[in-house]
């Protein structure tokens, strides 16, 4: 059986989870979900990242220990992702001790490969990123170009990783490999930060205490970013109590991330990986920012799109389709509350969520629930050919947004042939019973194929959905082969209460 390994970052815990968070995860479980309906084997990994001197400062200035601070947070993190809908497999925290004795063990491997030494490192250095700044990167004023704050001169005693020993892999990669950054945009920029000259980067800090311990010099921590990097990797040895899925897993499929932590998944991440002598994941989406700037007020949300606040009002569907639909995933966009209420209002619960509660209606007002057999409408099969397996290239690909748009332009296909055919004039004359036969089969089949389509977008309301359609008894298959019209045997169905109801 296939495998398919799909990660988002691990959320760094001196913050509080947040809009872009929940996005980030809901693209890695919209993946995970698909290729789910593929058949494979899939791991779905989220988690924490928890050392560091971010971490260390801000707990320090409660007056607690870094670890309760961690202990905290990481389960607000941890809460997150079922209230997103999120089925990931796993949820890792970097403080857990097989990671760490992971992180001791292939950080060893690496020295005895020969890629660690000594020396002392000086530069500026962001106490917010955990993170030297290159002189070409810092803003006016010796800034730091993510935080804006004042960065800080330092120089400590260091284990260095070699990373200049793998400027000419990298670049062979990314020659061999050219989707293994996407978008282009992010692979370009990547390559243009390898071509500028890779420089050795610090691989411990000296003065901290809250990380993994340098096994072989105990009073140096692991840097952070290593630590975090390597979650990946370690957390298939011990997701599943007594068994190791990392035969099974490795490398990963895909890793979802951020456009700020390009650098350390597209350079230092692989060339840890080969230093390491292990192999390299296949594929790093980066998705862009959502932009919060200067937006409307809405009627009920207010101003700010508060995660939370749309799912206790709307559920945790509306925010999935939401962000998806609206803003091109790979790119940067606006998001509003305001855009939210319109996709809202159109494209749920009038586009998808008035198809279903109608179709379901006519077929049990018109023929008792039961669908009437027969094949599907011809006048409607060329619009649904070849429609799975367009879907299942453009996800593979991790184009979402266009994956949503070729199943929407369905939804509203299958609305405006309920107009066409106004079956309700059918029903009205007894001569015609077989064309209304034909219609309510028809409709029934082509909303249970955008059903199955949409489920990892939509999975609660799918879900229920299904349950409708499939009154007859037995769950409704939900793999992609059977998303074809015709391919289904929808025997009996119920009506079902409204998905998006309008006035929430
Ligand atoms: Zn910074």
């Amino acid at each position: 059986m296939p495998s398919f390994y799909v990660t988002t970052p691990i959320y760094y815990v001196n913050a509080a989870p947040h809009l872009g968070h929940a996005y980030t995860t809901i693209a890695a479980d919209v993946l995970a979900r698909h290729h789910r309906q593929r058949g494979e084997a899939v791991f779905f990994l989220t988690g924490t990242d928890e050392h560091g001197e971010p971490v260390a400062d801000a707990a320090h200035a409660q007056g607690i220990e870094p670890q309760e601070l961690a202990n905290r947070n990481a389960e607000r993190f941890r809460a997150l992702a079922p209230r997103l809908g999120a089925s990931n497999d796993f949820f890792i925290r970097t403080t857990d001790p097989q990671h760490m004795a992971k992180v001791q063990e292939i950080l060893s491997r690496v020295r005895e490969n020969g890629f660690v030494y000594e020396g002392t490192y000086e530069g500026w250095y962001c106490p917010r990123c955990a993170d030297f700044k290159a002189e070409n990167e810092i803003e006016e004023g010796k800034r730091c170009p993510i935080h804006h704050i004042e960065l800080v001169r330092e120089q400590e005693e260091n284990y260095f990783f070699k990373l200049s020993a793998f400027q000419e892999p990298l670049e062979r990669l990314y020659a061999e490999r050219a989707d293994f950054v996407a978008p282009r945009s992010r692979y370009n920029e990547a390559l243009s930060f390898i071509r500028s000259g890779l420089r050795d980067v610090p691989l411990t800090r000296h003065k901290l205490t809250w990380g993994v311990p340098v096994p072989w010099d105990d009073e140096h921590v692991f840097y952070v970013w290593f630590d975090a990097l390597l979650n990946y990797y370690s957390a298939l040895s011990y997701a599943k109590p007594g068994e190791d899925l990392t035969e099974e897993f490795w490398p990963a499929s895909y890793h979802v991330i951020a456009k700020d932590i390009l650098r350390f998944h597209a350079i230092y991440w692989p060339a840890l990986l080969m230093a390491a002598g292990l192999d390299l994941p296949e594929r790093i989406f980066v998705h862009g920012y959502l932009l919060m700037d200067g937006e409307k007020m809405s009627k009920s949300l207010g101003n700010v799109l508060d995660p939370f606040a749309v799912i206790e009002r709307f559920g945790a569907d509306a925010l999935r389709f939401y962000l998806l639909r609206d803003v091109p995933f790979g790119q940067d966009g606006s998001v509003s509350t305001e855009a939210f209420e319109q996709r809202y209002a159109s494209e749920l619960a009038n586009d998808f969520g008035n198809l279903a509660s109608r179709t379901l209606a006519m077929l049990v007002r018109y023929r008792d629930g039961v669908v009437p057999p027969g094949e599907p409408d011809p006048a409607l099969v060329p619009d649904f050919d070849g429609l799975s397996t367009r879907v299942e290239e453009l996800i593979g690909n991790a184009e979402l947004t266009l994956a949503l748009e070729e199943i929407w332009q369905r939804v509203r296909r299958l609305n405006r042939y309920v107009e066409e055919q106004a079956p309700w004039q059918l029903a009205k004359d007894d001569s015609r019973a077989g064309d209304l036969d034909r219609v309510l089969g028809t409709l029934a089949e082509g909303l249970r194929v955008i059903t199955v389509l949409l489920w990892p977008y939509l999975p609660e309301s799918t879900e229920r959905l299904l349950d409708a359609l499939g009154a007859g008894g037995g769950a409704l298959d939900l793999s992609l082969t059977g998303a074809t019209l015709g391919a289904g045997r929808i025997g009996r169905v119920s009506k079902i209460e409204s998905l998006f109801p309008k006035s929430v």
